[in-house]
């Protein structure tokens, strides 16, 4: 049997209703904030992802999938090295969805020097090569916003308040959430903070694992988040960014805790959350479910560096993303499901002699906007009764020979078992408003 690959998800049935109203919500909310929709390519050449997430990153060093077309493949299995590949033949599919924003900015110039700033949400797959486990995968759905052409702190606020709508939209109660946040410092202060991390860790070598070590090279602050409990122990005294912050970040993050403050959102200050990507600069924030089991349910940060990095011009940006699937875990761990009902729907039923008829009735009703099922195994009347309760129909509609000489139509309410005679060409209009119901 052909079998999918290990860390995918087949999305259908409730779980893709769930994915869709994920998606409705976020058009709603968004849209009320004034967010366009966006789709990036799902694949982009592998140094837009190697400008913005960081060579150091576990997401582009380990973590992501490589395209080669047909036609490349074997020469570079051949030579056993892309090197000869021209940048726009290395090729890989997205794993996150702001790098991928922010070319697109660059190139199409969304955001002209002195304009308002550009606010674009997307619902997407990402794709990312982990080792598959819950709440883990290697191809998962995000949806995320990003906000280019603006520092100003009150955004930062916004974003994040956002971000607990989105939440709470979704189901959750505000209690159940915890929002983490930190300021990474910026160009001006962030270099001297990972040189003294760096230094932090070399003095206690001996203490460290492996992989610590050779983030103090690449990329020092990731230590804080290892998932080595006795590295964390050790990092839990190393220097703090937000006691090594310059004034203007200092004042910044200042700013973005007061704002958060007067909309009465609670915040845990979190000096050790990194964030996993390179790009971010000032404010970063994470959001967990206490008791999920499933990690975070969504983070971003600003990136007022990334703009530059992609080739454009100093444009600064904040964004965040949420996972579908880690949500969806977390709500059901608390009991809530993201699943909406299947659309209610009308089932038309008749004798064997008048299936002629029924494909005309379910034409009309479609036409009308009405969701139709109808049976095409030539069940019994009987039968067809049962599968219009198995399909949710709320209501069913009967065409004898009787009727359709008369042209009318039986028209069952499949809760209240009421029935009334209904002529053929009101059956619409008539059906249409008790559906909606
Ligand atoms: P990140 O860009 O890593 O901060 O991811 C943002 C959100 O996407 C996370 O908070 C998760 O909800 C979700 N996410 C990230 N990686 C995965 C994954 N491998 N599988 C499922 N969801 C993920």
């Amino acid at each position: 049997m052909a079998q999918k690959v290990q860390g995918t998800e087949d999305l259908y049935g409730g779980y893709m209703r769930a994915w869709q109203h994920m998606l409705d919500v976020a058009r709603d909310l968004y849209g009320s904030y004034g967010f366009d929709q966006i789709e990036t390519p799902a694949i982009e050449q592998v140094d837009t992802f190697v400008h913005g997430i960081g060579e150091s990153t576990d997401v582009v060093r380990k973590e992501m999938f490589r395209v080669f077309s047909g036609a490349l493949l074997p020469d570079v299995m051949e030579r056993g090295s892309e090197a000869h590949l021209k940048p726009r033949q290395r090729m890989a599919m997205r794993p996150e969805g702001t790098a991928g924003v922010v070319r697109a900015a660059v190139e199409n110039n969304f955001v002209p020097q002195g304009g308002a700033p550009v606010k674009v949400w997307y619902g997407e797959a990402m794709f990312r090569g982990e080792r598959p486990q819950k709440g883990r995968l290697r191809q998962f759905h995000q949806v995320g916003v990003e906000v280019l052409g603006a520092s100003d702190p009150a955004l930062d606020a916004e974003v994040i308040i956002m971000l607990m709508q989105f939440f709470e939209r979704l189901g959750f109660s505000r209690d159940a959430l915890m929002l983490r946040i930190n300021s990474m410092g910026d160009a001006a202060c962030r270099p001297a903070y990972r040189k003294s991390v760096r230094q932090f860790i070399l003095d206690h070598a001996d203490e460290m694992c492996e992989d610590c070590l050779e983030r103090a090279e690449v990329n020092p602050l990731r230590a804080f988040d290892c998932k080595n409990d006795h590295c964390r122990e050790v990092m839990t005294a190393a220097p703090l960014a937000k006691d090594n912050l310059c004034d203007d970040c200092a004042a910044h993050y200042a700013q973005v805790k007061a704002y958060l403050d007067e909309a009465g959102v609670a915040y845990v200050e979190d000096p050790t959350l990194v964030r996993g990507l390179d790009y971010y600069t000032r404010t970063v924030f994470e959001v967990d479910v206490a008791g999920s089991g499933v990690g975070a349910i969504g983070g971003g940060g600003r990136y007022d560096g990334l703009m530059e990095l992609e080739g454009g011009r100093p444009t600064p940006g904040i964004g965040y993303a949420v996972g579908f699937e880690r949500i969806y875990l977390a709500l059901k761990a608390l009991g809530i499901s993201l699943e909406t009902s299947a659309e209610p729907c009308v089932y038309v039923a008749c004798t064997p002699d008048q299936r002629a008829k029924v494909f005309s009735v379910a034409q009309q009703l479609r036409a009308a906007g009405v969701r139709t099922e109808e049976d095409y195994q030539g069940r019994s009347l009987k039968s067809q009764f049962k599968q219009a309760d198995k399909v949710g129909a709320r209501i069913c509609v009967v065409l004898g020979a009787d009727e359709v000489a008369a042209g009318v139509a039986t028209v069952r309410d499949m809760a209240s078992h009421e029935q009334v005679k209904v002529p053929l060409d009101e059956l619409a209009a008539y059906v249409a408003p008790r559906l909606a119901k």
